[in-house]
């Protein structure tokens, strides 16, 4: 239903929705807050901390003040108690005189800041007691914005959303959500926007988690039954061709990645047909044996295909292959690129050599796995950081030929027990050891009054011939929520370094240009990038010395603990500057953890034990991620008990045929539609 059909909402906010990914009323039912704000007693004068949020008690002991200010009417009050006070502010509201009677006692609530020494509240809302205390306790939603759209327009536009359209429905047969204490599917889509509780956001949010494991699982189980063949029709010999390669290397593999790489070998000589996760933390050096395991089936006489996320990350792992077969100077392996976005005529090149089978080791995006590329003998496919682009169905591919080996590289943090559940019946290895040459990053939190030294020290490293990160939480200016965002920082810093060539990204710009960005600063073009976390995946630039994330403490551990890993890859010392708006004791006793622990699981964990119920969902953004609401590391219980459930259904429905599955059925495969292609098999 279209969005315009709300009441208020016109052409106008329908173009600043569809900003923000929402086309219709469905989608907008399915935008989810960042976070709650908690309406919480009235504190003290004194504990009005400038930088928070907080409700204070005020009687007007005098009138409101208007004062015009050139051309703006200011109306000025001042609330105390025995431990201070505040003066309350508002501008072009002269109607305040009116609207507060003197002598009556109010609830004031608002963000504290400070002037000249005096803590000040602007705009605050205004509640009499009685209707405070109503509140008192409820949670309100807070959503990513966009300029010109207030939170209370989204408030407004979700709730017209749940009035126009028909009520969600559950899907789940009654007994099974009875028998797991779920919250029904209907109250959960609403709650998740409107909860009354904590306990009804936190049962909210765990149905909703609930389904997106167990469609996902579901789907996975489905999609991968409908597929026989398991045996290998590609056998390969052990060859000294990788050992050679891997003597070539300038380093030495690392225990973990040997390890790993037995594995492997194993499986692309055994007679089933390989399906391997391959799990290793950020910079752990994962790429180098997905090159092996290509190197070994060139050896063997077949092709093999790299599927990266990003163009640039393709282009990054070619460019690398190509490197090293040019420097040891062999002959069987021939790499060749194949994206969406080379010309015609490249691409129908490459499409020709991988069909003579002349091009034997093929790096790419999606495009691998288009209709349009014929392989001569595609007997292994590796997918690069599955969790941010899924993809690859067996099925899709055996269409072209007898199905491949399959092999998947992720950062994702998971244990064992989990990955089980999560990945299937997939054999995991796990590099859990980093190469020990590296120079740890050098860590620093500070507060807004060391930027400009922050600035100094990043142009002297950039005059020193590297790269740096800058990483900001928003993209653009957002009512109520004051962090840095990409928008205006970028023109901020283009001012303040004007001999620096400064680059911007963020996830609402076109895959396109996105990659353009990312591949001008992964060729030193871009010397200063400014960021959201969508640069979190993968790329790898050694020659970049500093990361400084602006408002660190709006981040989780685990976010940062990814975004230090983009720095510190290379030889030189790196730098990791975490700028925190307010709360640095906070972001202090979590860095902590990321300095103690290096499992980005482990981190994670303590991340969510640290954090309020008003964080649940943290700042998202990306709006691409598989999950929007579960997350493994918090939610482990769910996906076993999902996992579980899966289990028992496929076990005595496999088809889904009982009359109790019709709207799962359903459900499912509405999911598997929209979904096709970020589902791993
Ligand atoms: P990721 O696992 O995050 O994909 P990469 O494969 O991109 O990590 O490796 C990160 C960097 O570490 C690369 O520049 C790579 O050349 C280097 N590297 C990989 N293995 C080793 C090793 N054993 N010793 C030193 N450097 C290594
Ligand atoms: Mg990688």
């Amino acid at each position: 239903m279209e969005l315009t059909s709300i009441s208020h909402v016109g052409p106008k906010t329908e173009k600043l929705f569809q900003k923000l990914g929402v086309t219709d009323c469905e989608s907008l039912r399915m935008y989810y807050p960042i976070h709650y704000d908690e309406y919480l007693p009235p504190v003290a004068a004194k504990a009005a901390v400038p930088g928070s949020k907080c409700a204070v008690t005020g009687h007007i002991a005098r009138a409101v003040v208007v004062r015009q200010v050139r051309n703006m009417k200011i109306a000025v009050t001042e609330i105390s108690d025995p431990t201070g006070k505040i003066r309350l502010t508002w501008y072009n509201a002269p109607f305040m005189r009116t609207v507060l009677k003197r002598g009556a006692v109010y609830i004031f609530r608002g963000n504290v800041g400070i002037r000249g020494g005096t803590r000040v509240m602007e705009h605050p809302e205004i509640y009499t007691p009685e209707q405070y205390d109503e509140k008192l306790r409820t949670l309100s939603p807070v959503y990513a914005l966009t300029k010109g759209l207030s939170n209370n327009m989204v408030i407004k536009a979700v709730q017209g959303a749940f009035d126009l359209l028909p009520p969600v429905r559950e899907y789940l047969p009654e007994q099974i959500v009875k028998l797991l204490g779920l919250m029904d599917e209907t109250e959960a889509a609403r709650f998740i926007h409107f909860p009354r509780t904590e306990e009804e956001l936190n049962k909210a949010r765990k149905r909703l988690a609930f389904d997106e494991f167990f469609l996902f699982i579901l789907a996975m189980r489905k999609l991968k039954d409908s597929e026989e063949v398991l045996t290998n029709e590609f056998p390969m010999k052990e060859t000294w061709d990788t050992e050679e390669l891997i003597d070539a290397l300038p380093y030495r593999l690392t225990r973990a990645q040997e390890d790993a790489w037995h594995e492997i070998e194993a499986d692309l000589k055994g007679k089933k047909l390989m399906s391997r996760l391959l799990q290793g933390d950020v910079g752990s050096g994962k790429t180098i044996l997905a090159f092996l395991a290509m190197e070994m089936a060139a050896s063997n006489g077949y092709q093999s295909a790299l599927m990266a996320p990003t163009e640039v990350l393709a282009r990054q792992h070619f460019e690398k292959l190509r490197k090293l077969a040019g420097e040891r100077k062999i002959r069987n392996l021939t790499p060749v690129l194949l994206t969406g976005s080379m010309k015609a005529a490249e691409k129908r090149e490459a499409l020709f050599s991988i069909a003579s089978g002349e091009a034997n080791a093929i790096i790419g995006t999606h495009a691998l796995i288009q209709d349009s590329v014929k392989y001569k003998a595609l007997a292994l496919v590796i997918t690069d950081e599955q969790h941010r682009f899924g993809v690859c169905q067996r099925k899709a591919l055996s269409e072209k030929g007898s199905p491949p080996n399959m092999m998947v590289m992720s950062a994702t943090p998971i244990p064992r027990t989990l990955g089980v559940i999560y990945y299937g019946d997939m054999d995991v290895s796990i590099i859990d050891e980093l190469p020990k040459e590296r120079l740890p990053v050098k860590n620093c939190v500070v507060d807004p009054s060391y930027r400009p030294k922050a600035f100094d020290f990043i142009a002297k490293q950039i005059g020193g011939g590297r790269q740096a990160y800058i990483i900001c939480p928003m993209i653009e200016e957002s009512e109520g929520l004051e962090a840095e965002n990409v928008l205006d920082y970028t023109k901020k810093i283009r001012r303040q370094l004007p001999d620096v060539r400064v680059g911007m990204l963020h996830g609402r710009m076109k895959a396109r240009e996105k990659d353009e960005i990312m591949e001008a600063f992964a060729s030193g073009d871009i010397q200063l990038l400014v960021s959201t976390t969508v640069i979190e995946v993968g790329v790898d630039v050694p020659n970049a010395t500093v990361m400084m994330i602006e408002n660190a403490e709006r981040f989780g551990l685990a976010t940062l603990h990814q975004l230090r890993g983009r720095v510190g890859r290379g030889s030189f010392q790196s730098y990791c500057i975490f700028m925190a708006g307010q709360e640095s004791e906070d972001i202090k006793k979590r860095l902590d953890i990321l300095k103690e622990s290096h499992s980005g699981f482990e981190i994670a964990e303590k991340d969510f034990e640290m954090r309020g119920p008003g964080d649940l969902l943290g700042i998202r953004q990306s709006g691409d991620a598989m999950f929007k609401i579960a997350d493994i590391a918090r939610d482990g219980d769910v996906l076993k008990t999902a996992g579980e459930t899966t289990a028992a259904i496929m076990e005595e429905d496999p088809g889904l045929i009982d009359e109790e599955h019709e709207l799962l059925k359903k459900k499912l495969e509405e999911y598997i539609a929209s979904n096709e292609r970020s589902i791993v098999l």
